[in-house]
């Protein structure tokens, strides 16, 4: 008999009507890929939460195990660049969407779609940065790449209490931003300012009418909510700033007007991860590595086991995470 492990597996019935259950699969039922897997710890994204709960179309392949991104050990590999037994990381490339993914303690995958853990960054710790942790790497970068440095102004950062908003501060401070967190959580001020943010701002202050044009506020910003909040976002950002765009929290819309732009000479940076390419995930990891503290990781996460995913998928599209959730499969 072959080994059996759990999974949680999504499906669809004829009525397109989506179900959730935990099964037992063995190897042979994974999808295809030349590389085994041994998934030791995964993490519950904000798009796991739209997945699970059907509440968007993440998924599109039928039955689907979920799962967006995962660190492990190799177990077998017929691709050149992974030999059994080395540590890895895997975030997005269409894993918990069209391919199976890490709620599972076995995944199988392309190894082009890998990285190595990073030296001196458990499997664990890795997930507690997470796709969330990555993403907010990832707009930090592009800030740079925009010319944006702590002497330019202060930085915004919306969401701050979520994911990749917590990311983002703890990541930002360490760098020398003054670090504006704007929460819609009061209770989470005190968790925020020991992240590092100098100021903490209502969400409220970015949720009211847009006008083309508000008064300068930062130089700077990451979003992690569209929607009104990034309008605000923009038309409070100072002459030739930027501000990377990687979520939609509060909504998919965009109610702004060009005036930013074409005023102030403010630019939009857009982030994705899903197909972000190799060289630019190794400089984020490695980035990871070495500009966030592994006391402010600890503090920023919180660590669940895999009977806990599905009540922490629920909880994350309900925006009742605080920072991250860690899943040791083990
Ligand atoms: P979280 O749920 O952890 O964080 C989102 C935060 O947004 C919440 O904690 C809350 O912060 C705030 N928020 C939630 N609902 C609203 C609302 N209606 N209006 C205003 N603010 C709201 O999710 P993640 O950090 O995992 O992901 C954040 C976003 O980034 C998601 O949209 C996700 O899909 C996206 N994302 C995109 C990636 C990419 O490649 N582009 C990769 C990873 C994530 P607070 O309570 O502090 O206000």
């Amino acid at each position: 008999m072959p080994d059996t492990f759990k999974a949680i597996l999504v499906s669809r019935d004829e009525d397109k009507k989506q179900s959730v259950a935990v099964k037992d699969l063995t190897e042979a039922d994974l999808m295809e890929g030349d590389v085994t897997v041994a998934v030791e710890a995964t993490t519950v994204n904000y798009k796991d939460g739209l997945a699970i709960t059907g509440k968007a179309p993440v998924i599109r392949r039928w039955p689907l195990v979920p799962g967006i991104d995962f660190a492990g050990t190799v177990t077998a590999s017929d691709h050149p660049d992974w030999r059994r037994g080395d540590k890895v990381i895997l975030n997005g490339w269409g894993v918990g969407e069209t391919h199976y993914g890490a709620y599972a303690a076995r995944a199988r995958v392309k190894g082009d779609w890998l990285v190595p853990l990073p030296e001196g960054i458990s499997a664990h710790d890795a997930m507690a940065v997470g796709t969330a942790g990555y993403t907010a790497m990832l707009c930090v970068m592009a800030l740079e790449r925009h010319g944006i440095a702590p002497d330019r102004g202060p930085v915004v950062v919306t969401g701050a209490a979520g994911g990749v908003g917590s990311v983002a501060v703890a990541i930002l401070s360490k760098l020398g931003y003054h670090v504006v967190a704007s929460t819609g959580r009061e209770a989470e001020k005190a968790y925020l300012a020991d992240l590092g943010a100098a100021e903490v701002i209502a969400r409220d202050e970015l949720t009211g009418p847009v006008k083309p044009l508000a008064k300068e506020r930062w130089a700077g910003g990451v979003d992690a909510v569209g929607s009104t909040t990034l309008a605000n976002v923009l038309s409070m950002t100072a002459y030739g700033g930027a501000v990377a765009a990687c979520g939609l929290a509060g909504g998919m819309d965009l109610p702004s007007s060009v005036a930013p732009f074409i005023l102030r000479g403010v630019s939009l940076l857009g982030i994705d991860s899903v197909m972000a390419p190799k060289e630019v995930r190794l400089e984020a990891w490695r980035r990871i590595a070495t500009d966030l503290d592994v006391a402010k990781l600890k503090a920023l996460s919180t660590t669940i086991g895999f009977d806990g995913i599905l009540d922490a998928a629920r909880a994350i599209v309900d925006g009742k995470i605080r920072g991250r959730v860690v899943v040791d499969m083990e």
